[in-house]
């Protein structure tokens, strides 16, 4: 088949095209805006392959997105691109409006033209998303279902939930094939370093604080990024139009037990002189609106699809340090101006 990807020089993007390119034998088109958050250093090992191919565009660009699936002709259209940070969408909602929900509308305006003018039979639009479109729940033992009422709560959870609306009406009203997938907080390589995990670990590493919001007693349920592509492949594939999938890694943590497990990894491997990098944990103010804990009930892609994770959090993050001590190029090729790591979240910034 052939794959176009949205957003495959980010984070999960990038781990799902290198998953198709890799472990199937699919072409695969990666359409992305190389933002802040996207760079081809992330497919480096997947891109001297024939069946990859590279454009770089904006899901807001109408005329090169037609062109595009016109030139391409996907089977599958996979749409990642996204702002993704919540801190940075506290900070300035606009962009997270523009890409997330303006940026869909086009998606799915420009795949209906597609489908329209001949297309491909069986095309697919397969929208990625999140559980945080389902808000915060009390603790105990109850989990996000795909029957989970929608409550979002950031600036981000809200564009992507508006997303998944507009992606379910356009195969509703248009008859447009669409599935939607909401997953649980990623982890693994090729993450940016300003989500929580890669920038516990370089901030160790360089001996700087580990800041962890309000006291560290807020959970999420962590899913290593390759057993997310490899779920991706499957609903883009087998999964049936007009459905939903949740996927999760059966793996809640507090972002304190996150931090804690980073250190006692690093302390094994490279222990740090005087009182351990446990030491350098700084709790700072917490996060405006901050939803309390995301759990994830994966029941429905694990019977219908045949998915289960692969990792535990132990191994995952054993992978993940294993994989940041070694790819310090990596690292410095995407932070250039990002290096001052400063707090994002706090400052409102006025829209233009
Ligand atoms: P990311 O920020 O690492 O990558 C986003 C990618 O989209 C980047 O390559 C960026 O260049 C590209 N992009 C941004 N705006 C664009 C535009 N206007 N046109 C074209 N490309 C554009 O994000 P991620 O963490 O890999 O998340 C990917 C998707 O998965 C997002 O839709 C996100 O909402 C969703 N998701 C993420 C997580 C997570 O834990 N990271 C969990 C569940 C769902």
């Amino acid at each position: 088949m052939r794959f176009m990807v949205t957003g495959g020089a980010g984070f999960i993007g990038s781990a799902l095209v290198r998953h198709l390119i890799t472990e199937t034998s699919h072409e695969v088109l990666n359409y992305d805006k190389l933002t802040y958050a996207g760079h081809q250093e992330s497919v480096t090992p997947v891109a001297q392959s024939q069946r990859y191919t590279f454009v770089e565009g904006d899901i807001n660009d109408t005329a090169l997105l037609h062109q595009t699936l016109a030139d391409f002709c996907p089977d599958r259209l996979v749409h990642l691109a996204a702002e993704s940070h919540v801190d940075r969408s506290l900070d300035g909602p606009q962009d997270f409006v523009q890409t997330n929900i303006v940026g869909t509308f086009n998606l799915l305006d420009a795949a209906l033209a597609y489908c329209e003018r001949g297309g491909k039979t069986g095309f697919l639009f397969h929208h990625v998303s999140t559980d945080e479109v389902y808000g915060s729940l009390a603790p105990g033992t109850e989990r996000f279902t795909e029957a989970s009422l929608y409550a979002p709560n950031s600036p981000y959870s809200a564009s992507k939930a508006a997303a998944d609306h507009l992606v379910r009406a356009w195969g509703a009203t248009y008859g447009l094939p669409v599935v939607i997938s909401n997953c649980s907080n990623n982890y693994g390589p090729y993450q940016f370093p300003e989500k929580l995990i890669p920038l516990v670990i370089l901030n160790a590493l360089q001996g700087k604080p580990l800041p962890v919001y309000g006291d560290g007693a807020n959970i999420r349920d962590w899913l290593y990024v390759d057993d997310h592509a490899r779920a991706l492949h499957l609903v883009a594939t087998d999964g049936k139009p007009g459905e939903t999938y949740n996927i999760g890694g059966d793996s809640e943590k507090t972002n304190l037990e996150v931090v804690n497990a980073i250190c006692e990894q690093l302390e094994a491997r490279k222990p740090l002189p005087g009182q351990g990098y446990k030491a350098l944990i700084n709790f700072v103010t917490d996060r405006p609106g901050h939803d309390y804990r995301y759990a994830i009930d994966a029941s429905k892609i694990e019977q219908q699809l045949g998915w289960r994770p692969t990792e535990t959090f132990a191994t995952g993050l054993d992978k993940t340090i294993a994989w940041y001590l070694d790819n310090q190029a990596w690292c410095d090729a995407v932070m250039g101006s990002y290096s001052e790591r400063r707090r994002l979240g706090l400052q409102r910034a006025p829209s233009s």
